[in-house]
């Protein structure tokens, strides 16, 4: 998956609604200290389902809206839409007759918050899924910000295996793993408590 273009309207300083492309190759993006290079990361992550307002540079999620200016009010709401190519072929199967994949989240200051996928609602299990063992995802190895090398170097055996999981592809199947392991704890005490009417009823 290839991140193409990145639309950001009233996120952190983009009051506007501002567009990036990123074609085949290296995008740089330059400018002075302040200007907002570091907010397009934090949108990038953001979209992607990113939940730790810390991890966003905020305190609240409601930090990542915009807050007003001198000459601008604040706004009631940020969205985010992020467009993937899906050329490379590594998408789940039910996304591959897509050229593209639109993955959107939008944040209302009351709190309330939404996911789209192609511009249909979903939940951010959804999202969450499209990106598992793709390597792409608010914490994969997509995004390397200042000072995660040398976080990387000096993690513990076992988180910096996370990342090792996830670019072999293993991640989707530990997550059903936990799905199927929930299940079959909750169908155990399901048949205790059958068990007990049972016992009862005899
Ligand atoms: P540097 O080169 O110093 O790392 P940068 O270009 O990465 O800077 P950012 O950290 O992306 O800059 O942007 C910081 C700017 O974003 C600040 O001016 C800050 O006031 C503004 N900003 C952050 N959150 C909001 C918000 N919710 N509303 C309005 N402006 C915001």
């Amino acid at each position: 998956m290839k991140i193409r273009r990145i639309e950001i309207i009233g996120f952190k300083s983009f009051v506007d609604r501002t567009v990036l492309e990123f074609p085949d190759g290296v995008t740089a993006v330059v400018g002075p200290n302040g200007c907002g290079k570091s907010n397009v990361v934090d949108a990038i992550r953001w979209v992607m389902g990113e939940q730790s307002a810390k991890n966003l540079r905020g305190r609240a999620m409601e930090d990542i809206i915009f807050a007003g200016s001198e000459n601008r009010r604040s706004l009631g709401m940020a969205e985010v839409s992020l467009v993937f190519s899906t050329e490379d072929g590594r998408v789940p199967a039910k996304y591959l007759d897509y050229s593209e994949i639109q993955v959107t989240r939008r944040l209302y200051r009351d709190g309330d918050s939404e996911y789209f996928l192609n511009k249909t609602p979903c939940r951010l299990l959804d999202i969450n899924e499209l990106f598992m063992d793709t390597g792409v995802g608010a914490r994969a190895y997509s995004i390397i910000e200042q000072g995660r090398i040398g976080m990387i170097l000096m993690a513990k055996p076992e988180e910096r295996r996370f990342l090792i999981e996830e670019a072999a592809g293993v991640t989707k199947f530990k997550s059903r793993k936990q799905v199927a392991l929930k299940k079959i704890e909750s169908t155990r005490q399901n048949l205790l408590r059958i068990g007990d009417v049972v016992a009862e009823i005899k």
